[in-house]
């Protein structure tokens, strides 16, 4: 196992990492000692138990005015294949969660140019008072298209959204927090300080959610780490992300197209994120986009948690590349690794 000898000692120490501690790990850092140190790293945060909650996405439209480069979900208002729910639909496919004890929706839509803040205020109101322990959550993008079309700031959007029942915030759409990269991949969607505003706004007003990072496209190691740094700098400011989320960029039927990473790399990046993000209690792991067998590995490199079981998602699924799995595959995978898999909910809080 090789760690430079600095880095070794800080490690073991749990000693808070730089920005150039991390570089230096994904540079140099051998993956069997970074999977051992987040592990115990984990472990001392989080025991043997590993997380799941079970919910769908609630991909209301498909209909979006931007083009990021990496989606393979969106569609122009006329295209034949363009949708926009009813809520006769909506309410079906929440039945359906509840029927399988699921407790969240993860409202995913396209940056439909109609859609103005009644349309969401009026669909989370809906949903409330129809499901009212359903919880709720929609991303800063989704945010920032609603302020932008309606001429309003994050605060009185998040507000009005708070005020009709939205619950948390899922980090969606931070992609990379690098502004050339972001203009190259996803023009148009919320550039990096906004993105970082949303989230710092929402904070403030009491909403809690997730941070993402989505890589292995154009990113390199350094623009990885300056998105890391941001989120713990926000993180240490407000203490309002439950968890951070790493994912891979899955090129399939996206105009970026490309390779995706392996597993090296994914576990390389989750054991850095959870060594270096030392004020996030839980680190999610992405088995939609590694699959469930990568995932399994990842709960002993610093993974304490499989995030949601997704009885509905579509973004991903465009793409031809997604995975699948449900709550017995999880519960197996998390005991053949002497771990225990329990149910939780938005807010990170186990259930039973
Ligand atoms: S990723 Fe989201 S914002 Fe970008 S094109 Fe696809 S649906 Fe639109």
């Amino acid at each position: 196992m090789t760690l430079p000898s600095n880095l070794l000692q800080k490690l073991e120490e749990q000693t808070r990492l730089t920005s150039e501690d991390a570089l230096t790990l994904f540079e140099k850092g051998d993956l069997l000692a970074l999977g051992h140190f987040a592990d115990l790293y984990n472990q001392s945060k989080n025991g043997n138990t590993v997380g799941y909650v079970v919910d769908r996405n609630l991909n209301y439209t498909n209909v979006c005015v931007l083009r990021c480069k990496f989606c393979a979900f969106r569609r122009n208002k006329k295209d034949e294949d363009a949708w926009e729910l009813s809520y006769e639909e909506i309410n079906q496919k929440i039945e359906d969660l509840i029927a399988h004890d699921g407790t969240q929706i993860l409202m995913q839509g396209g940056h439909h140019p109609d859609f103005k803040l009644d349309y969401y205020t009026n669909l989370v109101g809906h949903i409330k008072s129809k499901y009212p322990k359903i919880t709720i959550h929609a991303s800063p993008p989704e945010i920032h298209h609603i302020a932008h079309v309606c001429k309003l700031n994050y605060h009185d959007v998040l507000s009005a959204l708070k005020e009709a029942g939205l619950d948390s915030i899922p980090g969606g759409g931070a992609e990379i927090l690098d502004d050339p990269l972001r203009q190259k991949i996803s023009s148009g969607k919320c550039n990096s300080a906004q993105w970082l505003e949303v989230f710092e706004t929402a904070h403030q007003l009491g909403i809690q959610g997730s941070a993402t990072m989505m890589f292995g496209h154009h990113e390199n190691y350094a623009q990885r780490v300056a998105h890391l740094q941001q989120l713990r700098d926000l993180q240490d400011r407000t203490q309002g992300f439950f968890a951070f989320i790493p994912w891979t960029y899955v090129p399939g039927n996206s105009p970026m197209a490309g390779q995706q990473v392996g597993s090296h790399d994914y576990l390389k990046t989750l054991a850095i994120s959870r060594l270096f993000m030392d004020n996030f209690k839980n680190i999610q792991i992405s088995w939609l986009t590694q699959g469930i067998k990568v995932a399994q590995v990842a709960t002993q490199f610093g993974g304490n948690d499989l995030g949601s079981t997704l009885l509905e998602e579509n973004v991903l699924r465009a793409t031809g590349g997604a995975n699948h799995t449900h709550v017995e595959e999880m519960k197996r995978i998390v005991s053949e690794m002497g771990k225990s898999a329990r149910q939780r909910d938005t807010f990170y809080r186990y259930l039973n």
